[in-house]
């Protein structure tokens, strides 16, 4: 397949897949595929990330564990729209970020990097330090201190990252980050890594092939904003080979307390002010200076979007909801739900990206349910308590 980075900004066209941003003007860069490559039928069958290998920039046999190929279950609301929840928690790290990083640890394979960093909320840790473990690169990870959920801790940990604990928050971390990978040559794996964001944009191409339509709209929780980039882009290529007439509305959910993209968009701005000092629940989204805001905002725009914001509460009144359906998420990954239940049910169909799994996020889950009973081994006491 033929491909090339392009530069969102000023449009000028790049061969070297080592670049993260313009070397003109500094703006963002996008891999842009040759969708007439595209050989994959969206049937239903064999759904998994490599399945849509034909318009994935990679040259050498990937790095895989088998990602994607995630649920999309169909669960009741009291709106009229046809509503369906795609599982991203069930990747083999238990997010979204697994689709990301087959690719881009592929590449950095393929351009014979031997180490990789990332700055992480959590989950980018936790899966790079998974795929890096199976590629055998090494692997260096950036966390704002304090700050990281358990689980996400625990994976990044044994799956044998060097774990770095910065005294700051994530943007620090990022800034940190960036800063050392061009030092010392190492691969920067955040979702400012184009090649990242090729891998999540099957998303899409699994939503299509999955439900058999084009749904109206998608509910997306947005961080650092690469994810819903990536979703945008992907309906964008199944449109332009000829799958689909139609792109869905992309529309993104903040927390409060993290809410720059909200704020641009409210204005109607294609640029963000950041945040200070962002603060909520949903840690994975607790991001103040999204990295790919100007991506987002263009696939919001673009898609007849909006963002939507939702309060700390409104997030673990979504997480119980799809809990009591079975559905086991973290806090961030509620937001889509809880944005969708704030809107006004406008669409027939929608689907709500659930980025990651309960078990991500332990305290969480154990702080806001009710807690276990304490008994003594009596049968007629116990019996009494259900
Ligand atoms: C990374 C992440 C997000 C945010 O995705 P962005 O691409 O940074 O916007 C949301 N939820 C979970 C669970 C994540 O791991
Ligand atoms: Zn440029």
């Amino acid at each position: 397949m033929d491909y090339h980075l392009r530069c969102i900004e000023c449009n000028k066209k790049f061969q070297n897949d080592s670049l993260y941003t313009c070397p003109s003007c500094g703006g963002l860069l996008e891999v842009a595929v040759d969708v007439s490559s595209a050989d994959f039928k969206l049937d239903g069958k064999e759904i998994r990330v490599w399945k849509y290998s034909s318009l994935l920039p990679v040259k050498i046999k990937p790095v895989t564990l088998h990602e994607g190929g995630t649920p999309l279950y169909e669960i009741v609301s009291s709106k009229k729209t046809d509503l369906y929840v795609k599982h991203e928690g069930l990747n083999p790290s238990g997010s979204f970020k697994d689709r990301g990083m087959t690719v881009g640890i592929s590449k950095a394979v393929e351009l014979g990097k031997s180490m990789v960093a990332c700055a992480s909320t959590g989950n980018t840790s936790a899966s790079m330090a998974m795929y890096s473990a199976r590629a055998g690169l090494k692997a260096y990870v950036f966390l704002p201190s304090g700050k990281v959920a358990l689980g996400k801790l625990a994976q990044a940990m044994m799956h044998g990252a060097r774990v770095i604990a910065v005294r700051g928050n994530f943007d620090t971390a990022l800034r940190i980050v960036r800063e050392i990978c061009v030092r010392k040559d190492i691969y920067l794996m955040n979702s400012v890594n184009p090649f990242r964001l090729e891998g999540q944009k099957t998303i899409a191409f699994e939503i299509v092939d999955q439900l058999g339509y084009c749904p109206e709209a998608i509910y997306v929780p947005v961080g650092n904003a690469g994810n819903i980039s990536a979703i945008f882009k992907g309906f964008s290529e199944l449109r332009e080979a000829g799958y689909t007439d139609t792109i869905p509305k992309m529309i993104g959910v903040q927390a409060e307390g993290a809410n720059p993209i909200y704020r641009a968009f409210s204005e109607r701005k294609e640029t963000i002010e950041p945040v200070e000092n962002p603060e909520t629940i949903a840690t994975a989204i607790r991001i103040g200076s999204p990295v790919n805001a100007r991506k987002a905002l263009k696939a919001i725009y673009e898609s007849g979007g909006r963002v939507i914001q939702v309060s700390d509460d409104e997030i673990v009144q979504a997480q119980k909801l799809l809990a009591k359906q079975g559905i086991g998420v973290e806090p961030a990954s509620a937001s889509s739900f809880a944005g969708f239940m704030k809107d006004d049910g406008e669409f027939e169909s929608a689907v709500c990206i659930a980025t990651g799994n309960l078990l991500k996020d332990p305290e969480e889950a154990v702080m806001v349910s009710e807690k276990p009973v304490e008994a003594d081994p009596d049968i007629e006491v116990i019996e009494r308590l259900l």
